[in-house]
Formats: structure tokens, sequence, C-alpha cells
């Protein structure tokens, strides 16, 4: 086992943390305030390879591995989780379905623009009625004269308003169930499909959510990304992988929360003394260091499996519910050791605390997660 990152691993990390105090730092407060989707800073994230971070370079990506691309998330999240997840649903869940289910011709004719953030991208699985249980997806795509009719619409699309092109998922053959399920690529200005509300947030506010609509939407043959019916199991795959992209996410927004905590301890004084020398204070301020640190390794410990090329179903899974469910711990003990200043907007940990409660439920709930890893655990 190693646990050293390597010297281009800590140059990566330190180039981000640049990037997002350079970049980020100075308008977090203004973009989750006004819900500006900060597109400026997420092309010049795009220049940086940020948003190709998993895609080879013969594509126009960075050709990190799945460590590197944690060290991304990890590293925005810190200073901003709403950028953090602008990039990883542009990354591991619009781009990566591409990568993982398209032919050579799609690759290349959507990765290069993604990967370099010309395009943005999104990706719509969850419907109004369909959200856990993602199979139950009503939006249907008919094949008719040579063509896709996609009629439907799906709710909580992370970038939707942004993006350039969307991968959604729509019903091609009822009575195959889940394996009826199939994903299609929808270029903004395709006649009939359009996005719809966005959504006012209580966090994560800087990142467009909102409906995607299909009404009459015709497409041709090559729009259709995998094969017929497996639209459904491909997005599972991709969430195996975005799953650790979340599990980042936590850890980055975890961090920010106690870095915070801890500064403003050594300057707060009651007492007569730091509100750090108190015992209590230093009890929270180690089990938040720890939970971190423990987080940390089950995500780049997923990270590394994935490098590897192995199955990583439960391993992500188990990084995604820990770091989420920890985060929301943290962030709690970290406004709680700010007091009363912890409650207003002067001070970061407001917005952690706010942004970290979506660690728990995209991608999957807690419950979900939980019932991922029995499934595995029984079947092993
Ligand atoms: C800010 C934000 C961004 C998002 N981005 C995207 C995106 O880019 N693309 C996308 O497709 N989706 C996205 N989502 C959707 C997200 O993945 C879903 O919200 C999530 O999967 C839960 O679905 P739901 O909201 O319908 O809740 P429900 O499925 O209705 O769940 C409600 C409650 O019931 C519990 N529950 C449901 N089923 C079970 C069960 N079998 N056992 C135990 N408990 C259960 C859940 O855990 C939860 O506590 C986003 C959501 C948000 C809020």
């Amino acid at each position: 086992m190693n646990f050293e990152y390597t010297p281009e691993q800590i140059q990566l990390r330190r180039s981000i943390r640049d990037f997002a105090q350079a970049e980020i730092a100075p308008h977090v407060l203004e973009w989750d305030e006004s819900q500006t989707f900060p597109l400026e800073a997420v092309k010049k994230a795009g220049e940086l390879g940020m948003l190709g971070a998993i895609f080879p370079e013969e594509l126009g990506g960075a050709g990190y591995g799945y460590v590197e691309y944690a060290i991304i998330i990890e590293e925005l999240a810190r200073v901003d989780p709403s950028f953090a997840l602008i990039v990883a649903a542009h990354n591991s869940l619009c781009t990566n379905h591409i990568y993982l289910a398209g032919t050579d011709e799609q690759r290349r004719k959507y990765i290069p623009k993604l990967a370099t953030g010309e395009w943005i991208g999104c990706w719509s699985l969850t419907e109004p009625e369909a959200g856990s249980d993602a199979a139950g997806t009503r939006s249907t795509a008919v094949e008719k004269n040579g063509e896709w009719i996609l009629n439907g619409g799906k709710t909580f699309t992370t970038n939707a308003q942004y993006a350039d092109v969307c991968v959604a998922m729509a019903v091609t053959d009822r009575a195959a169930g889940s394996h009826g399920i199939s994903a299609f690529m929808l270029e903004t200005g395709t006649p009939g499909f359009r996005v719809g509300k966005k959504e006012n947030k209580l966090g994560m506010r800087a990142s467009a959510t909102g409906e995607v609509l299909f009404s009459h939407c015709h497409l041709p043959p090559s729009q259709l990304l995998g094969k017929m019916g497996d639209g459904f199991i491909d997005s599972l795959r991709v969430l195996d992988g975005g799953r650790i992209s979340i599990a980042a996410l936590s850890v980055g927004l975890a961090q920010g929360a106690f870095d915070a905590a801890l500064k403003y301890s050594k300057h707060r004084k009651q007492f007569g003394q730091a509100i750090s020398e108190f015992q209590s204070i230093q009890h929270k301020l180690a089990d938040m260091a720890t939970s971190i640190e423990a987080a940390r390794f089950l995500t780049y410990c997923a990270g590394t499996r994935k490098d590897e090329n192995k199955r990583v179903t439960k391993e992500s899974a188990m990084a995604k519910l820990f770091a989420s469910e920890i985060a929301v711990r943290v962030a709690d003990d970290a406004l709680q050791i700010h007091g009363g200043y912890g409650f207003i907007k002067d001070y970061p940990v407001e917005k952690f605390y706010r942004d970290v409660k979506l660690c728990t439920i995209g991608e999957g709930t807690s419950e979900i997660q939980r019932l991922v890893i029995a499934r595995q655990l029984l079947r092993d």
C-alpha cells in the first residue's frame, strides 16, 4: 500500500488551490447570493483541463485518473462546493457517459468540445416521478420513419440552463423495464428540446439546477448513445465513477469548513482565552479532522481502484455515503464553533452549512447508497 501522493499530484493540488483562490474565492458570496452561474470562471477551468480531467489527451482531455480528478474536485469544493458540482456533473456524468457508451465518431464529435470547456454538458436521469427509483423513467423515445421522437421531461438537472449538450434517458421499450431505457444526446437548439424552470435552492446556488423538457423532439439515429436499452445500465456505471466525485466534493467542503473553524477558534476569545483552549472545542476539532481524513482515505481508495479498472460499485457508494454524512456533521460543528457568527453570511461556514446537504442527496441519497452497499455485500 502506498499512501503518498506523487509529486505531480501534489503540484496539481497546488495549482487548483491557486486557481480557486484567485478566480473563485473573491466571488463566492456574490455568486451564491445572486445565484449567478460562473460561466467565465468555468471556461477558465476548461482552459486549464479541469473540464476534461478524466479523458484522454487525444480527445482534448487532461489524461488524468480518478485520483487526480478527486484532487481537483476536493480543492474546488474547499472554496466553493457549487463550482465543484458544476465541474463534477460536466465531467463524470455528461462527458463520461459519452466516453463510456459512445461510438468513436460520437466521442470524437463531442468530447473535445466538452473537455476543453468550449461546450458545457449536463446529464438528465431524474424525473419528477422517478428519483431514487430512476428505472421508473416515464419520458419516452419512439422510433418512427428512421428518427427518434422524444416526449417527457426531466428535473433537477445540474448545468441544465448553460449546457450545450444534454445526455438524457428515455424509455424505448416499456416492457423491458430497466433494460428498456436508452440514452440520447440532445444539443441546444434542437426543435422540441428546451430547458424549463431553474430551481431556487437552499445551497449550491451558483450551480444551475433545472428542468429539461422534450416535446415531439425529433432526433436522428446518430443521437442514440450506447446500445438501445442500455441507457439505465450505462447510467449505473456512470454513477459508480460520479459518486467518487461527490465523495471528493464532500471531503473538500468538510475541509473548507474545518479550516474556517480552526482559524476562528484560535482568534475568538471568551472568558479571557481563545475558545480553542476549551477542551470541548478541541474535541470537536479532533473529531472533525479525524473523520475528514477517514473520508479522504475512502475516497482516494475508491479512486485508485477505479484507475486500476476494478469495479467500484461498493467502494464508491461507501466513499460517497461516509464522506457526505461526515461532511454534514463537520459543517454543523464548524458553524457551532463560530457561535452566532456562524449564522451570518460574513463567515464562510454559513454557506458550507447550506451547501453540504446536497451531498447526502445528489447521485443517490444516503438511503440508496446503503441499499447499493448492502446489495453488493449480500452478492459477495
Ligand atoms: C441540487 C441538485 C442537483 C441534482 N443534479 C442532478 C443531475 O445533474 N442529474 C440528475 O439526473 N439528477 C440530479 N439530481 C437529482 C438527485 O439525484 C435526486 O434528487 C435524488 O436521486 C433523489 O431523488 P428524489 O429527489 O426524487 O427523492 P426520492 O427518491 O423521492 O426520495 C425521497 C426520500 O425517500 C427515500 N427513499 C426512496 N427510495 C427509498 C428506498 N428504496 N429505500 C429507502 N429510502 C428510500 C430517499 O432516500 C429520500 O430520503 C440533483 C438533485 C439536486 C437537489
